[in-house]
């Protein structure tokens, strides 16, 4: 079996729909679980539709519904024109997710209050949207596919927005329901990404971009001979193409170059994507959908890679949180003291340095918590959490054998200030901050000056 991940703008529109069927149907000998992601833009959309509901601005929750259901139902007439009873079925599905939706969200309009419950089912639409659609066009084309539902095989804890996997049930569930639904007159199977449930059935989600982890942990519960994540770019790059120039596709990556990539910011691929995969050496392919013969990215162990650098990523959603006390001069377990905190907030934090009275770090500005962190840490330090840095990582296979590594990266930047070094010891990654109006800048000079 092969899971193929197809990503927002894979599924942008009939024309990406119907190249991404012809995908499938060029791999129906390999048993596909394919897994979707919402239209692009739907989840976005979905997320406004929550803040109207919260806002009990019913009219302007209204206008972006009606949006919604007609992107949709025009998708299925431009997919399905020609089997009238399929598509009848896909209007149908269509049209109920879009009813309870609506229904969901005047009540939330009501109450004018969105829990974190909320949300996660009104953001989770866009996925059974995007599935119910495209497993009535695999149909109609004659692809025999069967919809499985993600909230019966992908169980969370009850962190409703970025729910943890709970790798156990998740095998489970998913062995069970792909061997009920993957019957032999099948061709293929097609499930949501993104979202999730709690053991007791609540709706959850994976956070955004989830759908790559979805796919991995289905992989992995399959163990599956491999992890197709089908995107809009030749494969995994030496940077972000949006911010960069030239950059180069890579061939094969190790999977910890690419779990650091993408904890590091390159957005190709969901963080968590790599740890199920890993479980189970399952090799994760990045494939363009644009693209299709071209050769994407093989993510692999690390038996098979080169030494090298392989990427400058980044990452400009960050604070930095200065912690100043005389009280750690040479005193025992103060950092203890403070990591304790981050730990029992639940904030993981990425890079950290100190000196004699000040410990410095860098967290992901979206974590949860951050003030409560600042509260306590600032009832013994003084604390000062500064907004307008950002983050540059240079990532590749033991970097400590690339000559003139530190040179290559730090001489075009004799311009720009420089903050908190760090040079992991397991010589992945060298990572430091910068300010943030000079991101964009300092990316682009030294991937030049490492790449060409
Ligand atoms: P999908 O909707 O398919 O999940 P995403 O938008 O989440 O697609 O991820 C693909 C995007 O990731 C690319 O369009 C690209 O702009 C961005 N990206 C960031 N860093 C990298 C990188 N190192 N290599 C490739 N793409 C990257
Ligand atoms: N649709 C979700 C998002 O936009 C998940 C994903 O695309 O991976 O975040
Ligand atoms: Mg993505």
């Amino acid at each position: 079996m092969i899971v193929m991940k197809f990503g927002g703008t894979s599924v942008a529109d009939c024309a990406a729909i119907t190249r991404t069927i012809g995908i499938v149907e060029s791999k129906l000998q390999q048993r596909p679980i394919v897994v979707v992601s919402a239209l692009s833009k739907v989840t976005d959309l979905l997320y406004k539709i929550s803040d109207k509901a919260r806002e009990k601005d019913n009219e302007g929750a209204a206008d972006l519904l009606r949006q919604l259901r007609e992107r949709h139902l025009n998708l299925a007439a431009e997919l399905i024109p020609d089997n009238a009873e399929i598509l009848a079925d896909a209007c149908a599905r269509v049209n109920r997710l879009c009813d309870n939706l609506e229904y969901f969200v005047n009540a939330v309009c009501a109450l004018g209050e969105l829990s974190d419950r909320s949300k996660a089912v009104i953001i989770g639409n866009g996925e059974y949207l995007s599935s119910s659609i495209i497993c009535c066009a695999m149909n109609a084309r004659g692809i025999r596919t069967r919809l499985m539902d993600s909230r019966k095989m992908i169980i969370t804890d009850n962190n409703f927005l970025k729910g943890e996997p709970q790798t156990e049930e998740i095998v489970k569930n998913v062995s069970r329901e792909v061997a009920e639904a993957y019957t032999q007159d099948m061709d293929a199977v097609i499930t949501q990404g993104f979202v999730s449930a709690t053991a007791e059935g609540e709706p959850t989600v994976l956070g955004r971009g989830g759908s790559d982890y979805t796919a991995s942990l289905i992989g992995m519960s399959v163990d599956a001979e491999v992890i197709e994540i089908w995107t809009d770019v030749d494969g995994v790059k030496t940077a972000d193409p949006r911010k960069v120039e030239n950059t180069l596709s890579l061939d094969r990556i190790s999977f910890e170059e690419a779990a650091e990539m993408a904890h590091f910011g390159a957005k190709v691929l969901h963080p968590m994507t790599i740890e199920p995969a890993v479980k189970k050496n399952i090799p994760i392919y990045v494939l363009n959908s644009m693209n299709p013969s071209g050769k994407g990215t093989a993510i692999l162990q690390s038996s098979f890679i080169e030494d090298g650098v392989k990427s400058v990523s980044s990452k400009s959603n960050i604070l930095v949180i200065n912690i100043f006390s005389t009280k750690m001069i040479n005193v025992a377990g103060f950092l203890m003291h403070v990591f304790e905190i981050f730990s029992r907030n639940n904030v993981s934090v990425d890079l950290i340095s100190t000196s004699e009275a000040t410990i410095s770090v860098t967290v992901d500005a979206g974590s949860q918590n951050i003030e409560k962190v600042v509260e306590e840490l600032s009832t013994f330090a003084e604390v000062v959490v500064d907004s307008n840095k950002a983050q540059v990582s240079v990532i590749g296979k033991n970097l400590d054998n690339v000559n003139g590594l530190l040179e290559k990266t730090f001489a075009p930047l004799k311009d720009y200030k420089i903050y908190m070094i760090s040079q992991g010891s397991s010589y992945i990654n060298i990572s430091f901050v910068v300010d943030r109006e000079s991101l964009d800048n300092i990316v682009s000079l030294i991937h030049r000056n490492i790449f060409g």
